[in-house]
């Protein structure tokens, strides 16, 4: 593990903004370069027990220029009124130069807020829900099946009301 921890670099997402506007009533946008991603991540979270209607509250999800400093994407969740939500998933624009599986990993730690309202895993190094990316790309690769079985059993534990098996 050590190695694991010595090559964490400050980068990863920043906090999640919540606030009160006035329903947006745009389509649905998601970027072409990332929606190989989303749809894995759909089929990903349908196979592990989780509803995916939610993805229908994400009104987008699209590359940005500036974000603040060392964040490299975000989920912004607007709640209305009527106790609806809307959120859009912003990815910074260099996660496109690097290696895809890190740009892979930022949309299912994204979506995983804005679907799920999943919280940051502190005590998991290296964890898809954990704040910090690995810099070590291959670490994402390797490990990917584990990683992706981890997350989906989080946010079952932290959201059972997501949960297809749930009685709710
Ligand atoms: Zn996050």
């Amino acid at each position: 593990m050590r190695n694991i921890i010595l090559s964490l670099v400050l980068i990863s997402c920043g906090p999640m903004v919540t606030h009160n506007q006035l329903r947006s009533g745009k389509e649905q946008y998601i970027d072409a370069k990332v929606v190989e991603y989303v749809n894995s991540y759909l089929a990903d979270a349908s196979q592990n027990g989780l509803n995916v209607e939610s993805i229908n509250k994400v009104s987008s999800i699209s590359f940005v220029d500036t974000l603040p400093a060392d964040v490299q994407g975000l989920c912004k969740r607007s709640f209305f009124s009527d106790n609806t939500m809307e959120a859009e998933v912003q990815i910074h624009r260099r996660l496109l130069s690097g290696n895809p599986i890190v740009l892979k990993v930022a949309i299912y730690h994204e979506l995983s807020h804005c679907m799920y309202h999943a919280k940051h895993t502190t005590n998991v190094i290296g964890g898809l829900l954990s704040e910090y990316i690995v810099s070590k790309s291959s670490y994402y690769s390797q490990n990917w099946s584990t990683l992706v079985t981890a997350l989906f059993t989080e946010i079952k534990k932290q959201q059972p009301k997501y949960s297809i098996d749930s009685d709710r």
